[in-house]
């Protein structure tokens, strides 16, 4: 994946005003007053560097809040000229960019539900050509980072270089305490393609609650993301969207004197020394690991053929029951965790099947007997 974006500007962006990089406001704007007092208060924080709020809202079923549309873009005019923080918008068509455009909107987003149709992603890009404007770019609700990275591209082929990726976690059937999973894996390889487009944690659509959005913004900035953007509201119990989820500028606050802001690298002699030491003996590990595997498929190539001599089925579950329950107690006296335990064998286990059915499938060695 190859994106072309500008560094020098990006850095400028990110560190608008503080550290790490804060974009705050209400999920929507509801009214003048609500969005002036808000903007206000965060602003007096002195750790937000961006006013977001909805003004076109994507909702799930007809009929629901959707929004306050166009006037709310005089609304955050206002807000900015009073407070002098940098604005940020949802758009999800070409006439929300055109409007948003024409009001002065400093940042444009897309949203997760947009992020998952390229004909709409299409559209926003044709709209932005030829335009200079940060756009951050929403994960799309399903869990499919070649979505996410088409979005990306797409609007970088526009000619946007001003990009950045916002984590929002991903939609999934499975009822778990967040509102979104983070699946924060998808976040790691997205960077691991991209390593210089900066990705900020939306922690409030990931958690769908205040009391969780603390531990996520912390472990969002542990993995390095470049900021966070949290919905806030004056007051979140008369919030018209997302009510649950929204803090108060105050809660924003300490939520932020709370985070530690640990370097990715420090320069300190004795740290560094200590560090390569202990690499050194996860390189020796990993490669004693990969060792104990390889020689363990060995043994499965073995099974397989003595299998398909004896034409004995590859998977006899009696005997992977063995193996899980005997492998689990061992692991958990060891202190390592059950799930990434079974996760881990069943790996193995899929990788030995493979290998047995290529052997009982090759044509020179069946059993003909
Ligand atoms: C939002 O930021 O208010 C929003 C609608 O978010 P998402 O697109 O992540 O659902
Ligand atoms: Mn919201």
């Amino acid at each position: 994946m190859k994106l072309n974006l500008n560094i020098a500007s990006l850095k400028n962006w990110l560190k608008l005003a503080c550290e790490p990089l804060l974009i705050a406001g209400p999920c929507s704007a509801e009214s003048e007053e609500q969005l002036l007092t808000t903007a206000h208060l965060l602003a007096q924080t002195g750790k937000v560097s961006v006013l977001r709020a909805g003004i076109w809202k994507p909702r799930t079923r007809p009929g629901e809040f959707e929004g306050v549309g166009s006037i709310g873009l005089t609304w955050l005019k206002r807000a900015k000229a009073e407070t002098g923080l940098p604005t940020a918008v949802e758009v999800a068509n070409a006439k929300h960019v055109e409007e948003a455009l024409a009001s002065g909107v400093d940042i444009l987003w897309i949203g997760a539900r947009s992020t998952v149709n390229p004909f709409t992603v299409q559209d926003i890009a044709d709209a932005l050509r030829g335009v200079d404007i940060p756009v951050m770019i929403k994960n799309p609700v399903n869990p499919d980072l070649s979505l996410w990275i088409g979005a990306l591209e797409r609007i970088n082929n526009a000619g946007i270089d001003k990009l950045a990726a916002v984590h929002r976690g991903f939609s999934s059937i499975e009822k778990t305490a967040f509102r979104n999973e983070p699946m924060w894996e998808i976040a790691i390889q997205l960077k691991t393609l991209c390593p210089k487009l900066p990705i900020i944690c939306d922690p409030s659509h990931i958690c769908g609650n205040r009391e969780l959005i603390p531990y996520i913004a912390q472990k969002a900035l542990d993995l390095d993301m470049q900021g966070l953007m949290i919905e806030s509201h004056f007051n979140p119990s008369i919030a018209q969207t997302d009510a649950k989820q929204q803090v108060t500028p105050g809660s924003l606050l300490e939520l932020m004197n709370m985070l530690t802001l640990r370097t990715v690298a420090s320069t300190d002699k004795a740290f560094t020394d200590k560090l390569t030491e202990l690499r050194q003996q996860i390189d020796k590990i990993d490669i004693q690991l990969i060792e104990k595997i390889a020689e363990r498929m060995q043994i499965v190539e073995k099974i397989g053929e003595y299998k398909r001599d004896n034409n004995v089925t590859i998977l006899q579950i009696a005997r992977w029951d063995e193996i899980i329950n005997h492998r689990h107690a061992f692991a958990e006296a060891l202190n390592l965790n059950v799930r990434f335990t079974r996760n881990l064998l069943e790996l193995i286990h899929q990788e030995s099947i493979r290998k047995q059915t290529e052997i009982m499938n090759d044509q020179s060695n069946l059993n003909t007997k």
